[in-house]
């Protein structure tokens, strides 16, 4: 008689998806009954911010249908992920434990000390690569080394040859019969409750596969034509909108590069959106190689950069105006209310306040880092810290010291029609395109006849834009 295959487990971390995803392919594969778990492990990785907490519970829910309708059931366990899998893998009787590569360094410590800690009880421990389209140790110079700047690395990807295709979810796969115990998801408190801010959230998104499979299908059809041109537009809704769903593998970037590639889409507009999957790339090889990202300048110049006291005044007022969009700068101001509103932010938008932290205010990095952290949906390990460290100067490959975004131009370029800030900034709706993103040159007549009185409805700007970019300069110079 031919024994039966042992269960196997397979770890659900940022993979939400059934589709795509090489652990349950693997464990399909195995041919014993699988179980599926989401450990909360609030104590080695970085926790969740506040919108990101609230992006998990809406995606564990779609997770926990899909894996429903292949009969799988799925655990949720909290607390030390290096004890709750192995524990619930010896209670199901496992003979795998499989799972997709995280690749912060917290996660790869613990997944490599739990890997060892199963294999030596006789365990199966595999992991796979669910979330990038190359790994980072497959980008390589042609001295072997890691890339510091992105366009040649992108050009080494590329000649790595077409991503895999994705794969659908498996069909020939059995759930384990007895759902082992698990905690309830409401229990985990991650939804916000006094005060519930999460409204304008429920509003723009909907967490999971399907909400992510909906948008991407929307912008195959109606944005990836014109991506070149109108991504760069805050007030156009032209990019894809699926960072969160990539964030939490409720969709592949795999399957974001072959929607493209077989779309009826002009060839430039397709390179044009591949680049942007490979900045995503960028970030992650950075970070692999670079563990402490979101901690430490890349550039060990900047550990000598004279940023402004956060702990006294008026950086600390600076901070708080820039995190509630009060500066008296519009388009900084929409970027970040639509931040807060939302949980997302429009990456043009990222650049501008992420600029005027760093350069108007001196106000280092890492404190836009953790506001972001806190506050987006897509909060991600490597994107933020790489592009944050791009923009501050410090980063691989960084924007120069001398680029120094000037709001008002900014606002006027990239927001022309104005649509964007007039909807984030209404105290300034009112105001004629002309002084839009300058409300302070506004003559008496124009601004009541607008509604605004500056320094009451709407604030005057924080900071003077000419002296700050000297301020800027003189300090970025001082590092040379
Ligand atoms: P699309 O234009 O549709 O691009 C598709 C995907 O490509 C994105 O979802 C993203 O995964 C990737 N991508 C696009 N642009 C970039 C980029 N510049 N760098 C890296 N990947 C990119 N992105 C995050 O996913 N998480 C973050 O925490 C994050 N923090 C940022 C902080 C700052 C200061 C800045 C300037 C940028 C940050 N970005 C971050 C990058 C970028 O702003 C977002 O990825 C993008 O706005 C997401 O919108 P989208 O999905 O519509 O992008």
């Amino acid at each position: 008689m031919t024994e039966k295959p042992a269960p196997t487990l397979v770890w659900f971390r940022n993979d939400l998806r059934i589709h795509d995803n090489p652990a349950l392919a693997r464990a399909a594969e195995l041919g014993g009954p699988v179980c599926a778990v989401y450990a909360l492990d609030e104590r080695r990785e970085r926790p969740h911010g506040d919108a990101s907490q609230w992006w998990l519970h809406h995606a564990l829910l779609a997770l926990g249908k899909n894996l429903d309708k292949l009969g799988i059931p799925l655990v949720l366990r909290r607390g030390d992920a290096g004890q709750t899998v192995p524990v619930l893998a010896e209670e199901i009787g496992a003979g795998a434990v499989v799972w997709n590569r995280r690749y912060t360094k917290a996660g790869i410590e613990q997944d490599t000390e739990i890997k060892s800690h199963l294999k030596d009880a006789g365990l199966l421990a595999e992991s796979h690569n669910g979330h990038l389209l190359y790994e980072p140790w497959t980008v390589k110079t042609g001295s072997g080394e890691p890339y510091k700047v992105f366009t040649p690395f992108s050009r080494a990807a590329r000649a790595l040859g077409s991503p895999e295709r994705p794969k659908p979810a498996p069909t020939t796969i059995k759930g384990l019969e007895s759902a082992p115990e698990s905690d309830a998801l409401d229990d985990w408190g991650l939804l916000p409750t006094k005060p519930d801010w999460s409204t304008g959230l429920a509003e723009r998104w909907t967490p999971g596969t399907e909400g992510a499979q909906a948008r991407l299908q929307t912008f195959i059809r109606e944005s990836l034509a014109g991506y070149p041109d109108r991504r760069n537009s805050p007030g156009k809704e032209a990019t894809t909108l699926l960072s969160p769903h990539l964030k939490f593998g409720e969709i592949s970037s795999r399957e974001l590069w072959h929607a493209a590639e077989v779309s009826n889409a002009p060839r430039s507009s397709v390179y044009k959106f591949h680049q942007e999957l490979l900045w995503r790339e960028f970030s992650y090889q950075l970070l692999f190689f670079n563990p402490d990202l979101s901690e430490e300048n890349y550039a060990d110049k900047f550990n000598r950069f004279p940023w402004a006291p956060t702990h006294k005044q008026p950086t600390k007022d600076h901070l708080r105006a820039w995190q509630k969009g009060q500066t008296g700068y519009p388009i900084v101001d929409a970027g970040m209310r639509e931040l807060y509103a939302t949980g997302w932010m429009h990456n043009r938008a990222r650049m501008i306040v992420g600029s005027f932290l760093v350069k108007h205010l001196l106000i280092d990095w890492r404190h836009g880092e953790e506001w972001f952290w806190d506050t987006l949906v897509d909060a991600d390990p490597a994107n933020n810290a790489a592009s944050w460290q791009w923009v501050a100067g410090s980063g691989a490959d960084a924007a120069p010291y001398f680029r120094i975004f000037n709001p008002i131009l900014q606002g006027e370029k990239f927001d022309a029609a104005g649509d964007y800030t007039r909807h984030w900034v209404p105290e300034v709706a009112q105001l004629p395109k002309k002084y839009l993103h300058k409300p302070w040159e506004a003559p008496d007549k124009v601004l009541s006849d607008a509604g605004i009185i500056l320094g009451e409805t709407y604030p005057r700007p924080i900071v003077d834009h000419a002296e700050a970019r000297q301020r800027a300069l003189d300090a970025f110079k001082s590092l040379s």
